[in-house]
């Protein structure tokens, strides 16, 4: 049974807020949802009401004030199944990265998720999915196998190759747009030991550090993944994880990095369960993809006042992977965690695709630049077949394609 929360209720709230303390949201109802059931009476209540409608599992990826709207809590219906012989984990709208890992990883297998345990596993996958085996294993987008949905017009559908393929594919990257999904199926991967951590340094030999990456990534496996990271208290991170079966493989592969950045301050990078490998992550208040560090965006960056900037290796199995989420041609991603100086700016202009990713976009208003010109036109008709009137409109949202006038 659904719990129904209105202002003044007790529990009200505990369960109206996102984790982003500057959103103080007052919705007209919570719904603490159960069961599948639940899931669909909450959008047919919302729809007979005429009232706004926002799903939150965890409330990590929700970037706007649900006022006035029916707001769905997912987070009770956290249900893992994993299965080890099929190597599928399936999971409900509710479960978090946490919760998959713990289940896959007595088996030897593991789920494609991001730098944090606390993520939710759906909203994570449906906005693409970038982790740290993304580079060997693809999107976590790209692993799904089925989704159930609850649609704007509250019917229960099941989305995989053979049903309703053009919604499997939007699900598959294009966000929270295309309905309520309550049941996630997707593949797990033999990975259980990896050898990852971090290795700190000054920022002396960051430049040359930098254009010793732009060669190096072009020999490194898709089993190794890296992120360089400048950071605003002065130093220079070389974040890593190798999952190749020859764990030594990946120190001897890192090892031009290290040298070219001179003595380490400190080392991190260990043999671990993929499980506890703590990552972490930078927050992209900006973001784009680059297909070369010039030496000009290079300077820019090193010499940036008071930033943290991420720049992370993409390619491998993402590049070669189709579906709906990200621009994958791209080798790099550059994060800044500020607004960037003019000088940054204009380097970014000249070497970046002017892209970002939907799962760290905070801003509702460029959800278009997530992707590719014709995805983004696809993902407008399939969101144009399934909810034409934008029912599913919270947040970063696809709008329909604009109807055809008839002849
Ligand atoms: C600390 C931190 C670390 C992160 N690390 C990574 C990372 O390594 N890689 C990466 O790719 N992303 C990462 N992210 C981004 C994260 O994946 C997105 O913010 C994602 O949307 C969070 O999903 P959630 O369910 O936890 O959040 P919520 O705020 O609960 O949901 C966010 C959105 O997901 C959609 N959604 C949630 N549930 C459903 C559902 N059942 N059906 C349909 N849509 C749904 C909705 O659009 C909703 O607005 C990180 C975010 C944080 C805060």
């Amino acid at each position: 049974m659904s719990i129904h929360l209105q202002p003044g209720d007790a529990g009200y709230d505990d369960n109206r807020k996102a984790l982003n303390p500057a959103l103080d949201p007052y919705p007209a109802e919570v719904v603490l949802a159960e069961t599948t059931a639940d899931v669909r009476a909450a959008v047919l209540s919302a729809r007979r009401r005429g009232l706004a409608f926002a799903v939150q599992a965890t409330g990590h990826g929700t970037h706007v004030a649900h006022d006035g709207a029916l707001l769905l809590r997912t987070h009770r219906m956290a249900s893992v199944l994993v299965d080890p012989d099929r190597r599928i984990a399936k999971v409900g709208p509710g479960a978090r990265w946490g919760d998959v890992l713990a289940a896959a990883a007595p088996f030897g297998l593991a789920p494609l998720s991001g730098s944090s345990p606390d993520v939710g596993v759906t909203g994570y996958t449906v906005g693409g999915g970038l982790g740290w085996l993304a580079r060997r294993h693809g999107l976590a987008a790209d692993s799904v196998q089925r989704a159930r949905i609850v649609t704007a017009d509250g019917e229960l559908v099941t989305a995989d190759a053979d049903r309703n393929a053009d919604l499997f594919w939007a699900v598959r990257g294009g966000g929270g747009s295309f309905g309520v999904v309550t049941d996630l199926e997707f593949r797990l991967y033999p990975v259980s030991r990896v050898y990852a951590g971090a290795v700190t340094f000054g920022r002396e030999r960051a430049a040359e550090t930098l254009a010793c990456y732009r060669r190096w990534i072009e020999q490194a496996p898709d089993e190794l993944s890296t992120a360089l990271l400048l950071t605003r208290d002065g130093r220079l991170v070389v974040k890593a994880m190798y999952s190749g079966d020859d764990l030594d493989r990946g120190r001897r592969l890192l090892a031009p990095l290290w040298q070219a950045a001179g003595p380490p301050l400190a080392d991190t990078m260990q043999v671990v369960d993929y499980a506890g490998a703590a990552m972490g992550g930078t927050f992209a208040r900006t973001f784009d993809q680059v297909r070369a560090l010039s030496d000009d965006l290079v300077h820019a960056l090193v010499n940036e006042p008071d930033t943290t900037v991420e720049i992370r290796h993409w390619g491998g199995r993402i590049a070669r992977d189709t579906g709906a989420a990200a621009h994958r041609d791209a080798p790099l991603s550059v994060i800044l965690d500020t607004v960037p100086s003019a000088r940054v700016t204009d380097a970014l202009a000249r070497d970046g695709i002017g892209s970002s990713f939907l799962n760290f976009l905070p801003d509702p208003s460029r959800v278009e630049t997530a992707f590719t010109p014709a995805n983004w036109a696809a993902l407008r008709r399939v969101k144009a077949a399934y909810d034409p009137g934008a029912f599913f409109s919270a947040g970063l949202a696809v709008p329909p394609a604009a109807l055809q006038a008839s002849a």
